[in-house]
């Protein structure tokens, strides 16, 4: 098959890219750098099945060649990174996601997209069915993000209604592993450097707010198989293993054998109080659930940053 992947020198679209490569397919990645990095995909640029086309999507883009799906991954995705490009982030969720809606539909490809834990906001039910419908603050500095993703959602379901596209929404929730960017400003990248620098870790608020960690390689798998079911509603893909920032700083803090403290700090505002996904549907209609365990992926994001730190010193 022929794959677009905007957003494709990113964390999640960098190891989509790999495993399509691995899998013999071609890849064309789209990104324009914004928080993608070349690094990232670097060692795919001697691959023939590999073109980068280096552009943002949120511009008007044409592809000279047949295309099989469309995988829109690109978007700042860090509350950090969208705070510091809120109208980027804007763009490449509402313009983004139609220019690359209206590649598929001119290719006849098929479309996925990346969408987000953040569609349901601080919830008021845990843990979030898809059925949930959220609850966002539209002005809030996270607004920029989760009603970007609000909002491709719903061009993703009227392309799918009015042009019959081949559609899928995997509602992504916290993921980590390998090629996260060190210096992104989320927990596990700045707990582990942190760690690893000797600095105190910077728990948010009380640190009584929870996540649930999914390993990259558990959601390349789940996207895969979204690929090849039928569904055209939103599925969660995440790890239901919810824990709150201080267990997940102390955690990170044995595996590392650091030294560090941990330095309890403000709250960002509308920061979520707790997120973990339901995941019955992924589990009964794409018979898939994470399996990765915890410290398993722990321990080899923090070789890589080990690596990473290393290169850079
Ligand atoms: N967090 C933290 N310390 C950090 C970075 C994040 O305590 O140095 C908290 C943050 O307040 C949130 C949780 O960790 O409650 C997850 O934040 P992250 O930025 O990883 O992503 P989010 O799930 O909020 O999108």
């Amino acid at each position: 098959m022929n794959i677009v992947i905007t957003g494709g020198a990113g964390f999640i679209g960098s190891h989509l890219c790999e495993f399509f490569l691995k899998n013999e397919h071609r890849v064309i990645c789209i990104d324009n750098f914004l928080t993608g990095r070349r690094e990232n995909v670097a060692t795919f640029l001697s691959n023939p099945n590999f073109r980068l086309i280096e552009q943002d999507i949120s511009k008007h883009l044409s592809i000279n060649e047949p295309v099989d799906w469309i995988l829109h991954f690109a978007s700042p995705a860090s509350p950090v990174d969208y705070n510091r490009y809120p109208i980027q982030t804007l763009k490449v969720g509402a313009l983004g996601t139609h220019n690359s809606l209206g590649i598929a539909k001119l290719k006849k490809a098929g479309f996925l997209l990346a969408s987000t834990s953040e569609v349901y906001g601080d919830p008021e039910c845990n843990p979030q069915p898809e059925s949930y419908w959220g609850n966002v603050n539209p002005i809030g500095p996270r607004g920029v993000y989760d009603e970007a993703k609000r909002y491709a959602e719903a061009m993703v379901m009227a392309y799918h209604r009015v042009h019959k596209l081949n559609t899928r929404i995997a509602r992504i929730f916290n993921t980590y592993g390998e090629r996260m960017r060190i210096e992104d400003g989320r927990a596990v990248p700045n707990f582990i450097s942190q760690a690893l620098k000797g600095e105190a870790l910077t728990v948010y608020g009380n640190g009584k707010q929870t996540r649930s960690f999914c390993y990259i390689s558990d959601l390349i798998k789940g996207l895969w198989k979204l690929m090849n079911s039928q569904i055209n509603e939103p599925v969660n893909l995440g790890n239901p293993n919810e824990l709150n920032m201080t267990d997940i700083a102390e955690i990170i803090l044995e595996l590392t054998k650091s030294k560090s403290s941990i330095s309890y700090c403000d709250l960002p505002v509308d920061d979520p109080k707790v997120r973990r996904p339901d995941i019955s549907t992924a589990k009964e209609k794409l018979n898939w659930m994470p399996e990765v365990p915890l410290e398993q992926g722990l321990k080899k994001t923090i070789e890589y940053f080990q690596r990473v730190q290393n290169v850079t010193k």
